[in-house]
């Protein structure tokens, strides 16, 4: 049966380059929420099917005023990074091939690309070329990846097989991480079975401190994984991965780095001496949703010794044989079935170029320079942490007023940041992601934050 795609598409289409010439100057929080939505969609699951054209228009005109405008140069909210025009276009690709990405020999087109992607990541981050790379949803799973591959090697050599006899009764983890990772990294240890980490205290900017991981390194022995960072949520800074590996590998530990947009720094040669020694490592996390600006959702898992990554993921059965050669994408990742996001990271890679990844990520850091240098300027404002890549945390007087400005930036809408706290203060955190974040972004970002806080001053006052 030959069914109707044009029509269909087209309309898509059509209603996708509408919201795309708009996303840039409506509000960037959407005005419709959660209950309006499901009202407008139809709470009930219709006893008869209806006509596509007609669904289509239906999800649009109810969807719409309930989406955020993350794609905007001025949104700044959690770390969320746009979208290349040619990302979206593969990524268009990959949904209409409907390949399932998980074996070689089934699906060769897209397997290729992927492969390829994967070893020009390598390539442009300067990781061990000998990596194996798997294509994951987000960060919190590529964590979970190189946290599973560490267990399962850091167990091993400890005399104990987990595929086969599980973790209970067998010799207890030691799992250590500095204390402001990112949550996801509780997460992925979770599922992991690690349970929670013994944490090591961090420094000023969030770095984990080398001489406390060194002594509680230490105080024990055994199978043992340590957790880096590449990229503190609220300061942008950089562990000491020089010190820290050597601390850690000293120990016999694994060490995984959590990189979910950091990792991108070692792509730029003005920021690369951030991820100094990160190459020393055993896995890496990061996103490509992030900082490499491609649609939701592509994550990737970095894992040095190939044998490590697939003693922990690979299965094979009658109906699932073994490639002719190398390892299938399903033996590096949770998933069996799977998109093939790896191709809209091929094609993005392809596009930019070496030189181009560097300018994207050197223009991502200035422009959160040049964001922090402006709102410093204005009255009340402190720009709590050192800016040395793309995060900003202001702080103002008390904590009240960084609430009141939050609403008022989010009633006004020019703008998006993340109300947080970080070292005992609320902040409002910029996290400068998207490609089209230029000089034009920051001078109207920085006249938004003027605006609203002379309002919430007029207010007070
Ligand atoms: C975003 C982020 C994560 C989680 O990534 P997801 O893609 O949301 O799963 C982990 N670590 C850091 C540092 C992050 O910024």
């Amino acid at each position: 049966m030959q069914a109707d795609y044009d029509d269909i598409i087209d309309r898509a289409a059509a209603t996708a380059k509408a919201w795309l010439a708009g996303f840039e100057e409506r509000p960037i929080p959407p005005t419709a929420m959660v209950g309006d939505v499901r009202r407008h969609l139809g709470e009930r699951l219709p006893a008869t099917g209806s006509d596509q054209d007609a669904v289509l228009e239906r999800l649009t005109a109810a969807v719409e005023p309930g989406l955020m405008a993350i794609q905007s140069s001025r949104f700044y909210g959690w770390v969320m990074g746009g979208t290349f025009p040619v990302a979206l276009g593969a990524d268009w690709l990959v949904t209409a091939w409907d390949q399932n990405a998980g074996m070689r020999d089934a699906t060769p087109g897209v397997v290729a690309a992927e492969e390829l992607a994967g070893e020009y990541l390598l390539d442009l981050l300067g990781l061990p070329a000998t990596a194996d790379v798997g294509f994951v949803t987000g960060a919190t799973t590529a964590n979970m990846v190189g946290l599973i591959a560490g267990r399962t090697a850091v167990l091993r050599r400890a005399g104990w097989d987990v595929n086969r006899d599980g973790l209970a009764g067998g010799p207890r983890i030691r799992f250590i991480a500095g204390a402001e990772r990112h949550t996801s990294v509780d997460l992925a240890a979770r599922y992991a079975g690690l349970g929670l980490p013994l944490t090591v205290e961090a420094d000023d900017q969030g770095r984990i401190r080398v001489d406390l991981l060194r002594s509680l390194l230490a105080e024990g022995e055994g199978p043992t994984i340590v957790c880096l960072q590449a990229g503190n949520l609220h300061s942008g800074a950089f562990d000491d991965f020089t010190g820290a590996i050597e601390a850690a590998h000293d120990a016999g530990a694994w060490v995984h780095i959590d990189g979910a947009f950091g990792l991108w720094a070692g792509a730029a040669s003005g920021l690369r001496h951030l991820t100094a020694g990160y190459d020393g490592a055993d896995s890496w996390a990061t996103d490509a949703h992030k900082t490499l600006n491609v649609p939701y959702d592509c994550g990737i898992a970095v894992v040095a010794d190939p044998v490590a990554l697939n003693g922990a993921f690979s299965i094979h059965a009658a109906y699932l044989p073994r490639p002719a050669e190398g390892f299938d994408p399903y033996e590096k990742v949770p998933e069996m079935s799977r998109r093939a996001r790896g191709v809209t990271v091929w094609a993005t890679l392809a596009w930019l170029g070496r030189q181009g990844v560097d300018d994207l990520v050197q223009r991502l850091a200035d422009s959160a320079s040049a964001l922090a240098q402006g709102l410093a300027q204005l009255p009340g404002v402190t720009i709590l942490n050192d800016v040395v890549f793309t995060q900003v945390c202001l702080a103002l007087e008390d904590d009240e007023a960084i609430a009141a400005l939050a609403a008022a930036l989010r009633a006004d809408g020019t703008i998006f940041a993340s109300p947080s706290r970080w070292r005992d203060r609320a902040v409002l955190r910029f996290s400068v992601s998207n490609w089209g974040t230029d000089e034009t972004a920051v001078a109207r970002t920085i006249e938004a934050v003027r605006s609203a806080l002379a309002s919430i001053r007029a207010d007070v006052g």
